[in-house]
């Protein structure tokens, strides 16, 4: 089965243009929880930054979104992967 992604919006730091992101809706649940920071990547500069808090924000109601049609266990499970796959050596 795929790793379900999650699709949001981001500004470009550099030229302020959006582009559409992607990445593991586990790993962003993740990161939400436990405060971590989000790497967030421009795809017209090449640019990595960590995610503000507002950028956080964003996020944050676009994973609220599509927790609707999305059983809790499926996430639950992803997020438990991920936090495991993190803590291995
Ligand atoms: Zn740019």
């Amino acid at each position: 089965m795929p790793e379900p992604m999650l699709k949001f919006s981001v500004t470009c730091p550099n030229c302020a243009l959006e582009s559409v992101s992607e990445m593991p809706i586990a790993l962003i649940a993740n990161a939400l929880l436990t405060g971590k920071a989000i790497r967030l990547r421009a795809q017209c500069h090449d640019e990595y930054w960590t995610a503000t808090i507002g950028e956080r924000e964003q996020i944050r109601s676009a994973l609220r979104e599509i927790r609707v049609d999305m059983p809790t266990a499926t996430l639950r499970t992803h997020a438990e992967r991920a936090m495991k796959s993190q803590t291995a050596p």
